[in-house]
């Protein structure tokens, strides 16, 4: 059979575009269908916009860090508006240049929705396409809970365009989300209440970093509510929101925002009428190279519900072109993959938790150091940094790095190589630190903490 195109890609997003760029180097011939703007989550409502946000919202620490080195600082003014504006004006600048990209690679790129015919046939927006393979890299998109009152609630898609700043604000879950937004707001003086239905902030970290990040974002101002429900949202006649608590307790709120979970976006482009399996969640179904259950169809990204980060979808996606054209292989190595929470301090971590370390090797050695950073000794500032390292005692592998604190993020990806590559706390130990750093607690951490009770030998 011959197709018009050796490869179709659903969705112009992270994924997508890599892999659409990566398979046109190789000279195979190419399209992309994107129905809304190119760029996906991360670029236009994710990762790029929230970081300007979080960026926008430091100044008002840093003005204030400032007197404590001999600045008069007057009191600064902040214009909500002029951050939206100037954010969306480099989104629209980053757009061009995805677009510019993928023409420049040979990629044609078709705007309109995608709907898969046949394994082998596309149409988008009346345009019937006829391809050896399809690449689905569709995202995902942000899911609300049935509670009564939902529909006067936002999400993080219109959080990074509210014409206005609220006064009051509560934000509902206690994921990468929910802590980001609420450093952001926080810091631009929005009075924020976080209600979580665990114990604590980020699910699934590390205990000492929740625990710590928990701790400062109080310091910092927000009011965590955890193991607590929303039982239900009334919008009053002033247009101020009602939303009770489980607890019975009532939070007043000029704005409320769910970040409780992004679903995959598989719906309407026919994927189980062309016989692509999806789970229960509506992720696609992929194997480890990426193949889902009909030959020819690869998923990628956040639509396989795997590691739902950019860097991953980008690798994914890039893989898939690979083995298609160039005789690679699809298959990524998912473990050890660093990641960033951009709150207030940021959080960064790689490998295994104190607790997932010890389910996996049963004996671990914990090294914590908490203290206060060298900027905030004049400053004055209350915030404390942590940094941690689970090491086998057995191998002396490292076998996690976590940290909370100022450039934890820039910090801990550095440190994902030297695990990547297996090293030993030995090695750690014979590196020299760059002094004075708070990367440097990392190759001087000495004093092993002591063991749970339970593992102590009497
Ligand atoms: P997460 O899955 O990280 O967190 C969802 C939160 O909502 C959890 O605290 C969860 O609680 C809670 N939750 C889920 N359902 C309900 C419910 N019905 N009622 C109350 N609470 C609920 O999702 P996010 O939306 O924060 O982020 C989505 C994904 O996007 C992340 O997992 C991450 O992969 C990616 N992302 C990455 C970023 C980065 O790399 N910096 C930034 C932002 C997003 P529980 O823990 O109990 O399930």
């Amino acid at each position: 059979m011959s197709y018009e195109f050796d490869l179709v890609t659903l969705g112009a997003g992270s994924g997508g575009v890599a892999a659409s760029r990566r398979a046109a180097s190789y000279g195979a011939r190419v399209a992309i269908c994107e129905s809304v703007r190119i760029g996906g989550t991360c670029v236009l409502r994710g990762c790029v916009p929230k970081k300007l946000l979080v960026y926008g919202a430091h100044f008002s620490e840093e003005f204030q860090d400032a007197a404590g080195f001999g600045w008069t600082v007057p009191q600064p003014g902040f214009d909500w508006p002029t951050l939206i504006a100037r954010k969306n004006h480099e989104l629209d600048r980053l757009n061009q240049i995805y677009e510019r990209m993928l023409r420049d690679s040979g990629a044609t790129l078709m705007m309109g929705a995608a709907r898969i015919l046949d394994p082998h046939t596309v149409d988008v927006a009346g345009q019937v396409l006829t391809t050896a393979n399809i690449l689905v890299a569709t995202g995902g998109w942000p899911i609300l809970p049935p509670v009564k009152g939902i529909e006067h609630v936002i999400t993080s898609n219109e959080a990074l365009d509210l014409l206005s700043l609220p006064k009051r604000m509560v934000i509902v879950g206690g994921g990468y989300i929910a802590v980001e937004f609420a450093g952001i707001f926080n810091a631009l003086g929005v009075r924020v209440t976080v209600v979580v239905r665990g114990d604590n902030v980020l699910r699934g970290f590390d205990a000492d970093i929740r625990a710590h990040l928990g701790h400062e974002m109080r310091k910092k101002g927000i009011h965590l509510r955890c193991e607590t429900a929303v039982r239900s949202i009334e919008r009053e006649p002033d247009g101020s929101l009602s939303v009770y608590t489980g607890h019975e307790e009532l939070l007043e709120a000029d704005v409320v925002m769910y970040a409780t979970g992004r679903a995959p976006n598989t719906k309407g482009m026919g994927l189980p009428e062309a016989g692509v399996r999806l789970d229960p969640s509506g992720a696609v179904v992929v194997d480890d190279a990426s193949r889902t259950t009909v030959p020819g169809i690869f998923a990628v990204g956040d639509c396989t519900d795997r590691l739902n980060l950019t860097p991953v979808a980008i690798a994914e996606g890039r893989a898939v072109a690979e083995m298609l054209f160039n005789q690679g292989t699809a298959v990524i190595d998912h473990a050890g993959i660093p990641t960033a929470v951009f709150s207030q301090p940021p959080v960064g971590t790689v490998g295994l938790s104190e607790a997932a370390a010890r389910k996996l090797s049963g004996e671990v050695d914990v090294y914590v150091s908490s203290f206060r950073p060298m900027k905030y000794t004049l400053s004055g500032r209350d915030e404390r940094t942590l940094v941690k390292m689970v090491v086998d005692p057995r191998t002396d592998r490292v076998l996690g790095c976590h940290m909370v604190g100022q450039d934890a993020p820039e910090i801990v990806q550095g440190l994902a190589i030297a695990l990547k590559c297996g090293a030993t706390k030995a090695q750690f130990d014979a590196t020299i630190g760059i002094h004075p750093s708070a990367a440097e607690e990392f190759v001087t951490l000495r004093v092993k903490r002591p063991p749970p009770m339970a593992e102590t030998k009497s």
